[in-house]
């Protein structure tokens, strides 16, 4: 983390500066939370040109809809084609950024904030901390060295980025450190109930019926990875479509599977296109699933990691069966 080299590149803006946020793909509430807090953050310290956008169509899941700094998101395609700074949050890589690669290119300095030990590199800055729990801590830790205080706004976002990412405190990734940062940000007078519910506890009953049939067509492998146990399951577009549901309501299903006591692997399996699978893997301990990730071209941590698959489910599905033995920790 080259802490000299991003404080230098923000505080040697020019006053009319442009500055752009960018975050991964299908943005999650660290991607978005700690995007605009950090945005938030720095329209205080006194950016006057600020956007925030991410790749794909411009719509917030309804979860985080409520987020303080919506306001500076635009659609990509409106984004600050050469922006001055940009900063980009919680992607491992530039394949994770789709269209909006080339907006690293253009910028006059690019900035990267993130927390993945898989993280390429890309861009010219790098504040990367594989052990941060969240993007988020790494964003709180720039807002505080460029002395910007945390109001409840910035609090907010960032809270989301952090309890999302430590499954509301609850992975092993959940250090003194992201207690004392939780303490922090509840010091502003933020509501973690309201947020908890807001976040988590709130879904469509057309979601819960969706979740009942999807979960219904679960499989466990009990030999799958070693004698692990592998758990699985897979959406279509179609099964979205029969209950009018957008793709993100999906991102909380994997955590109703994982929970299978009998499987240390778990995946779900979401069609993004008719051959096209986003891939959600999570793991209890014996597996790095970031190996399986990136053998086949994604990536991750090494207890909840994601790739896209293509071809059809048994297709993706055979090659993580392949792929899960050589990735035992032990
Ligand atoms: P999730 O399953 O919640 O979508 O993602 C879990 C973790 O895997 C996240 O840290 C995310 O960054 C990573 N991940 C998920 N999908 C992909 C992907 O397609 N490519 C890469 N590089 N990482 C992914
Ligand atoms: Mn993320
Ligand atoms: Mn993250």
């Amino acid at each position: 983390t080259d802490w000299a080299a991003a404080l230098a590149a923000v505080r040697g803006l020019p006053a009319d500066a442009r500055v752009l946020l960018i975050c991964h793909v299908n943005p999650d509430g660290d991607a978005l939370g700690s995007m605009l807090g950090f945005g938030l953050g720095l329209r205080r310290w006194g950016v006057r040109h600020l956007q925030a956008t991410f790749p794909g169509p411009p719509e917030v899941p309804e979860p985080f809809r409520w987020l303080p700094g919506l306001d500076l998101l635009v659609p990509q395609d409106d984004a600050y084609p050469d922006p001055d700074l940009v900063i980009c949050f919680d992607a491992a890589s530039e394949s994770r950024l789709g269209d909006l690669v080339d907006r690293l290119d253009k910028a006059g300095a690019a900035l990267v904030l993130d927390h993945h030990a898989s993280n390429t590199r890309f861009g010219g800055i790098h504040l990367v901390d594989p052990h941060a729990a969240a993007t988020s801590v790494v964003a709180e830790g720039l807002l505080d060295r460029l002395g910007v205080p945390l109001d409840a706004e910035i609090a907010a976002c960032l809270y989301v980025a952090l309890s999302t990412d430590t499954g509301s405190f609850r992975f092993e990734a959940t250090t003194p450190e992201v207690h004392r940062m939780a303490a922090r940000l509840l010091a502003t007078g933020i509501r973690p109930g309201d947020i908890s519910r807001r976040i988590f506890d709130t879904r469509p009953f057309g979601a819960v019926r969706l979740f009942g049939e999807v979960l219904g067509r679960a499989r466990l492998e009990p030999e799958a990875a070693a004698g692990r146990g592998l758990v699985w399951t897979y959406a279509t577009q179609d099964d979205l479509a029969r209950y009018g549901q957008p793709a993100y309501v999906l991102e909380a299903l994997i955590d109703s599977v994982r929970c299978t006591a009998e499987a240390d692997v778990s995946c779900v399996v979401k069609q993004v296109a008719p051959a096209e699978w986003a891939v959600s893997m999570r793991s209890k301990g014996a597996v790095d699933v970031s190996r399986v990730a990136v053998a086949l071209g994604g990536g991750g941590h090494r207890f909840a990691a994601g790739f896209t698959g293509r071809g059809t489910v048994d297709e993706v599905l055979d090659r993580i069966r392949a792929e899960l033995v050589g990735a035992l920790t032990a």
